[in-house]
């Protein structure tokens, strides 16, 4: 409570404009402000270094020749940077090491082991950095678990659920994915590009709602943002509704380390695709 309210008078401070020093857009202190990449310089590392071993060289060139330069961030304070912040970095680097370097088979049943709080603390940094850079809908929301983010009131954590869905290798012919392609040629397009973006979730009796995603190669994270202090149905009943819609989505839950998962939600290629038409919106791809 006593830190929620700290949170509480620094931003307060901050709106009144009391200082005279940018104020880091976590902690919300006068700071001197560092710089950085939207992707940790540690995860991406490894991310180059496996991706120059993709059997798909070919249409990987390629889409990144559509790809801006990476992003860079400038905002952040060196105490939540490098220490608060560079915590949960560690943490993703550990599983890309024993889970996210592996792209998984269609049709693959494992066990995808997690700390639910490290885990989705992480994709919502990545998720605020980019909101910030890219001035997205979701920003608001983003400050709103600030403490959570930072990890000073992990209850604050609950007003946001987390999914995840495997991506599969998906077979397309060549020209799919460039039209000097040869059409009778297949290619086998493997999800190793990482990227956030939103998707837009529409379904009977539930409306519209739009969800934050984070790929990162096997693996997609949804975030679905809830009213602080709502009531625990509406998440319940979108859960299940979410569930039926996407297929092998599961819903990650706190008092739990590991999760069972299919893989057969959807293909890399598509899922490349879809973000790029209304249904999915990417921000940033690397
Ligand atoms: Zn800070």
């Amino acid at each position: 409570m006593f830190k929620s309210l700290k949170f509480l008078l620094n931003y307060a401070e901050f709106i009144s404009g009391s200082t005279s020093m940018p104020n880091c857009e976590y902690c919300r202190q006068p700071a001197t402000l560092t710089k950085e990449h939207l992707w940790p310089a540690s995860l991406h590392k490894r991310l180059y270094a496996i991706n120059q071993q993709t059997k798909n060289i070919f249409w990987l060139s390629r889409l990144q020749r559509d790809i801006p330069n990476e992003p860079q961030i400038r905002d952040v304070c060196a105490p939540c940077n490098n220490v608060t912040l560079s915590k949960l970095d560690d943490y993703i680097c550990k599983l890309f090491d024993s889970t996210f370097k592996n792209i998984v088979e269609r049709h693959a049943e494992l066990v995808f082991e997690y700390d639910y709080h490290l885990l989705k603390r992480w994709l919502l940094k990545m998720s605020y950095n980019s909101a910030r850079i890219h001035n997205s809908p979701d920003r608001g929301a983003l400050e709103c678990v600030l403490p959570y983010i930072l990890g000073t009131d992990l209850r604050m954590g609950r007003s946001i659920q987390l999914f995840v869905q495997l991506v599969h290798p998906q077979e397309i012919s060549e020209i799919e994915a460039n039209k000097d392609g040869d059409p009778q040629k297949k290619i086998l397009v493997e999800p190793s590009i990482h990227r956030l973006g939103h998707v837009i979730f529409r379904a009977h009796g539930v409306g519209q709602k739009t969800l934050r995603a984070i790929h990162l190669r096997s693996y997609t994270f949804y975030l679905a943002y809830w009213q602080p202090n709502g009531g625990r149905a509406e998440q319940n009943d979108f859960a299940e509704v979410f569930n039926l819609g996407m297929p092998g989505v599961q819903l990650l839950r706190p008092s739990d380390q590991k999760v069972k998962l299919f893989c057969d939600g959807i293909g890399a290629w598509d899922s490349l695709k879809d973000a790029r038409n209304a249904r999915f919106s990417s921000e940033v791809d690397a």
